[in-house]
């Protein structure tokens, strides 16, 4: 069976990124299943860049097939931020309980009709040779302005899915995992590992 690399450490992603590739015949791993790996610096502009330098990095040392993901969220009213910053927003090791105090602070006294943002993810395919290709994907949301729920991670209890007035910590792991920024970019990321399994054979 045919292994896919997932390169990150993040268990909310593993969680979440194994359970929409379960139908898959290939047995999904994580950097956690893994011993010592390449440093990551995760200096591109873009989700696209950071998610590519992910998958060609671990490709190259592993020589297996690999996903990279790089995802986000960006805030209206912080005009984009926090960004490619998502994960290191209130320091370089800040955990998302900081990340969320931080958020929350900036936007105080910002109308709900000003707290519009969204999540963004990009997904990266690469093996031992090459970049294969980049997909992504989005989810509008409005920013809470008080913690709400336990599910998910990073932003998730901050995150209002305007059609359920919910946020993503309240909603089920299920229900998050059909409009995702992540599941709208795995929809075209399965595509694109099927079409690279098929002429690799
Ligand atoms: P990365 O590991 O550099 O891609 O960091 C992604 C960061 O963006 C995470 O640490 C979270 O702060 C945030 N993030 C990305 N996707 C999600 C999500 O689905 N829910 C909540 N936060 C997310």
């Amino acid at each position: 069976m045919k292994e896919l690399l997932v390169a990150t450490r993040n268990k909310g992603k593993v969680r979440e990124i194994a359970d929409l590739l379960a139908p898959l015949d290939i047995k999904v791993s994580s950097l956690l299943d893994h011993g010592a790996m390449p440093e990551i610096i995760e200096d591109g502009l873009t989700f696209r860049a950071n998610a590519a330098k992910k998958a060609v990095i671990i490709a190259r040392h592993t020589g297996g097939i690999v996903m990279g993901e790089d995802s986000g969220l960006e805030v209206d009213a912080l005009k984009g931020a926090p960004g490619v910053f998502s994960a290191r927003y209130a320091g370089e090791h800040a955990d998302d309980e900081a990340n969320n105090t931080k958020l929350l602070a900036e936007l105080s006294g910002v109308p709900v009709e000003q707290r519009t943002a969204r999540y963004r993810s990009a997904i990266a395919l690469a093996d031992q040779d090459r970049l294969i290709d980049v997909v992504e994907g989005s989810c509008e949301g409005v920013i809470a302005g008080e913690r709400r729920g336990t599910n998910g991670f990073g932003y998730d209890p901050l995150f209002i899915v305007p059609a359920r007035q919910m946020t993503f910590g309240e909603l089920p792991l299920a229900f998050k995992q059909t409009i995702s920024h992540r599941a709208n970019a795995l929809r075209q990321f399965l595509k694109l590992l099927e079409r690279y399994l098929v002429h690799s054979q």
